[in-house]
C-alpha cells in the first residue's frame, strides 16, 4: 500500500514532495491557510500516484510531523530471505568469504 498523508497533521512544507524519488506527491493549495500543530499550513501534500509508491520510507522518516503513514502489503510482511533459496553465484562470491 502506497503512503498515505494524514491531513491533520501535514504542514505543507514539501519536504515528502522533494525526497520521493516517485514524484509521487503533489502539493495542494489550501483555499486559506490553515493552523496545524501551530504552523500555518499554506499546502497540503497529496498522494497522487500511489501506484508509483515503492514503498521506500523515505517520506515517512522526514515528514517533521509524522504525517505519513504506511500498511505494507501482505506479501512483504511475510517475506523470508534465505541465501540458499538463491542459485549458486547469486550473492557474487558472499557464500565463498563465508566458507
Ligand atoms: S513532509 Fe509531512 S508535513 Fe511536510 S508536506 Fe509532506 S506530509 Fe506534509
Ligand atoms: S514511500 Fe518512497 S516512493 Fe512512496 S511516496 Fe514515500 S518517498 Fe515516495
Amino acid at each position: 500500500m502506497p503512503a498515505v498523508v494524514i491531513a491533520e497533521r501535514c504542514i505543507g512544507c514539501k519536504i515528502c514532495d522533494i525526497r520521493c524519488p516517485l514524484d509521487v506527491f503533489t502539493m495542494v493549495p489550501l483555499d486559506k491557510p490553515k493552523k496545524i500543530l501551530g504552523r500555518m499550513a499554506k499546502a497540503i501534500a497529496v498522494v497522487s500516484y500511489p501506484d508509483e509508491c515503492w514503498n521506500c520510507g523515505v517520506c515517512r522518516l522526514d515528514c517533521p510531523t509524522d504525517a505519513i503513514r504506511f500498511v505494507f502489503p501482505e506479501d512483504m510482511l511475510h517475506f523470508q530471505w534465505s541465501p540458499d533459496a538463491l542459485p549458486d553465484g547469486a550473492l557474487c562470491g558472499h557464500r565463498s568469504w563465508q566458507g
